[in-house]
This record gives C-alpha cells, structure tokens and sequence, in this order.
C-alpha cells in the first residue's frame, strides 16, 4: 500500500530541482497534518558530528524537516526521526558514530515506526556503509553528500515503504540551490562557496569523500548572503575546502578575492569570514581585499601542517617552508594586526628530527595566535596510511615539545590588545557564570564580561580589562 502511493506520487513528481524537492517536502507536510490530528507529534532531531562542512549540511537537514512540519527537539526518546550527518576525516569520529547509533537500538525496539538516518562524509565510504547494514539493521535511510537536497524525497519514500533506502552517488554533476536551511545562530550564519577538493593531500580522505571541487555561483552566493543580511545575519562565514581555488573549475567565474570583495560591501554585513585557505595559492590580491574592507574580519586561519619542504612534498601541499614563511613575512606587512592561527600535524609518515626542527622554526618565527595540534594518524583509504608510521613514543615526545614551544611563542602576542575598547559580537551566555555573556573579536579571540541576555546577537563596545592569554575578560560601555 504504501509503496503503491508512493510510485503514485512520485510519477507526479516534477523533474527538475529544486521543484522536485519541494514537492516531496509538501507530499510529507501533508501527511503529517493528518498524523498530527491524531496527537503525532511529529519530532525530529539532527545530530551533526565533525566538522564546519558537517554543521552546514545539518542546517541544510533541519531546514528541510522543519518546512515539511517537523518540529526540532534534542532529546532522542521524543523524536520520530534522527539523523546524524558525519565527518571523516579522522577516524575517531566513527566510532563516535557507532556508539551513538549503537545506543538508539533501545528506542527503535520500544517504537517501530522511529526512522533513524546517517548522510555526511562517512557514508561515502563503502566499508561504513556495509558495517552499518550489518551491525545496525534499525538504520533506515543512508545517503552521502552529494545528494544531501533530496533527503524529503528519501525520507517521504521511508514512511510509506518502510523498507530502507541507501542511495550513495560517487559524484554530482549539479549543485541544487534554494532549499529551506535553519540557522544555529540567528545572527550568524555559514555559507558553501565550494564543495569537494582538487588537492589530495597524502593524509587527508575529503577528496575521496566529498570529491572533485565545485564552485557555486557567485551569483547565489551573493542572493544567499544578501538574503541573510535582510534576514538579520552580522556575521557571515564563507566554507570552502580551499577557498583560494573558489572558480577556477569555471570558465566565467569570479577568484575569491573578487568575491569576497563583493560580499563585502553588501549593505548591513558588518562581519565576514573565510575558512580555509590553503598557503600554496593566498594571492597578493587577496590580502589587499582583506586591507581594504573593514568588515572582513582580522584572522587567517593558515594550515601549515609541517615546517618541513621535504614532508610538505609528502604531504603533497605545493608549498615549502620558505614560501610559507615569506607568505606570513607579507600577511604581517600588510595587516599587522591581524590574527593568525594553524593546524599543524606531528610525526607524519617519514618525519625526522631534523623535520620536526623546520616546524618548530616556523612556529617560531610565524608566532601564531594558536594552533590546532594533531598527532598524525593513519586515515585508511590515504596514500599515506601504506607508508610506514614514527613510533609512538617519538611522535608523543614531539607533540610534547611542539605544544609548549606554540605556548611560548603565542604569549608575545597575547594580550596585545589590553586595554582597548573594540566591537564584540555577543554569542551567548557564559558556560561557567551567571549574568556573564561570551563573544568574539573581529580577530577572533574570545571576550566574556557582564550583561544581559537581551545582548545577545549584538555587536557591542567592549573594553578589554583582563587578558587571560587565548582570551579576555571585558566591561560593556
Ligand atoms: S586541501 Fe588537502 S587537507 Fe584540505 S581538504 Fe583538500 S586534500 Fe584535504
């Protein structure tokens, strides 16, 4: 029966996206509105685990569920439908994974008709896929990233069949605009430039995940932005894997730097961000947009990943040591203020003493505001993973090393700013204490100081009293 309406409905279905999505979206609304006359309920819960792109996507999901009537919740044993959209790109997150859907089994035993769904990066590897078939049979719906915009027209084929549906695409050849999206923050807001990476780092699975890079039209990008400019967004973030690429897969594209220059002088954005950009192409140009627009925010985020040319050639990273340091030499020159922080990797396959002197040199000589430190693991399915591992016990000694020598380093900079009233975007309250709210400065330090929750979403004048090293404690003007 419910396989029957199904075709039926879909034989109604228009072809095109992302009309077809919104008719699936409508053909659920529908269904719902009679289920809920019954006392359904109809709840829905995204669980977004990884990374920034990962966050995206379950806005994307959310937005979808919520225009075809679901309500969102946060507690499990209410929902009707949970779905978890994953990252990969270490293998940790996995288990993550597993452990959450393990503990679902519970709810499904105690109500059949609980669809439970799995998209994002992980799904794009077939071993997951399989070990989830097998291990988690209560897993109705599982779909990769390139067709994360159909998830009403799976979704609606699930309630009706409830049989499952796995629809996993190596590639997409289009990028379906326009769809429903529900912010966390109603005065932020993430926005894709591009999807996918050309660059096959030897460590990292995104290219095989996410695949060949995409950019989107500048075009709807700029309609977006705007969109959520009029919609009360201050502070927008632009999502790339490598934003210095943005167009070059098309002919008659814009660079990035162009625009960003054209995000930027939208009318009402008083913040804008990118992330992340990758050394081997930060242009000139780039930077002289930064320069000349005060509302993009004073903070680049600069993989270095190794000081060493030898194991950035590796790492497969088209830069050396020198050009990284001559690129931080001229970031410096042109916006002495800026903020600058890092990733970088420890115990790379091949790494060697001497290796792990250009990191600490560069770290040195680059004094990045703060760092996000890896110990190299072994990402199955990377070239990398076959090449042979530095003991445990060295990579350890060396993370050691590195964590106190970032430390040393970032103190110089710390604090620099003491003293000073600048623009804070409040973000929320205080975890840790009553009538104490926390924001951000434009270079993306952490300020907290008292206030109502009224302030929240507003950029407010800020002195900053206290420096606490990687942040600030302030009194509102
Ligand atoms: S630039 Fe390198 S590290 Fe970044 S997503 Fe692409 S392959 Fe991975």
């Amino acid at each position: 029966m419910g396989n029957k309406l199904f075709t039926e409905i879909l034989e109604n279905a228009p072809a095109n996206e992302p009309e077809r999505q919104f008719y699936f979206i409508e053909q659920i609304k529908a269904l719902l509105d009679v289920k809920k006359g019954e006392g359904y309920e109809a709840k829905a819960m995204v669980t977004v685990i990884g990374c920034q792109m990962s966050a995206k996507d379950g806005e994307k999901l959310q937005g979808i569920l919520q225009e075809a009537g679901y309500s969102i919740t946060e507690k499990e044993e209410e929902a009707d439908v949970i779905l978890f959209t994953t990252c990969t790109v270490r293998e940790n997150a996995n288990q993550k994974l597993y452990g959450r859907i393990g503990q679902l089994k519970h709810l499904y035993q105690r109500n059949k008709d609980l669809i439970i769904g799995i998209t994002g990066c992980m799904m794009q590897e077939k071993d997951e896929v399989e070990t989830i078939q097998r291990k988690y049979p209560y897993v109705h719906l599982i779909f990769g990233t390139h067709n994360i915009y159909k998830l009403a027209e799976y979704l609606l084929e699930t309630m009706l069949s409830k049989e499952k549906k796995v629809e996993l695409l190596e590639d997409s050849a289009e990028i379906v605009e326009n769809l429903p999206s529900k912010r966390k923050y109603s005065f932020r807001a993430a926005v894709n430039i591009s999807f996918g990476c050309n660059n096959f780092c030897t460590y990292c699975i995104v290219p095989y995940v996410r695949g060949r890079e995409k950019s989107r039209d500048s075009q709807e990008i700029l309609k977006e932005c705007e969109a959520l400019v009029a919609d009360g967004v201050k502070e927008i973030m632009l999502l790339g894997q490598n934003v210095n690429s943005y167009g070059l897969d098309k002919k008659e594209e814009c660079s990035f730097p162009e625009l960003l220059a054209k995000i930027a002088k939208l009318p009402g954005l008083k913040r804008l961000r990118f992330m992340t950009p990758n050394p081997k192409d930060f242009s000139d140009e780039l930077l002289q947009v930064m320069k000349e627009n005060e509302n993009i925010c004073n903070h680049i985020h600069l993989p270095l990943q190794s000081g060493s040319t030898a194991i950035l050639k590796r790492m497969n990273r088209h830069y050396s040591k020198e050009s990284y340091m001559a690129l931080v030499k001229k970031i410096r020159e042109v916006l002495p203020d800026v903020s600058l922080t890092t990733d970088i990797i420890v115990g790379f396959p091949g790494e060697t003493e001497e290796d792990f002197q250009d990191t600490m040199e560069v770290v040195a000589y680059s004094k990045f505001d703060s760092a996000f430190t890896f110990q190299y693991s072994k990402r199955t399915g990377t070239p990398a993973a076959k090449w042979e591992a530095v003991p445990e016990d060295v990579v350890k000694e060396r993370f050691q090393r590195l964590l106190e020598h970032i430390r040393l380093h970032s103190e110089e900079r710390e604090g620099r700013d003491l003293g000073k009233v600048m623009e804070v975007l409040v973000e929320e309250k205080d975890k840790e204490s009553e009538n104490m709210l926390t924001g951000r400065l434009s270079n993306n330090v952490l300020v907290h100081f008292e206030g109502g929750e009224r302030l929240i979403g507003e950029i407010v004048p800020v002195r900053l009293d206290k420096s606490m090293g990687f942040y600030y404690y302030g009194s509102v003007l």
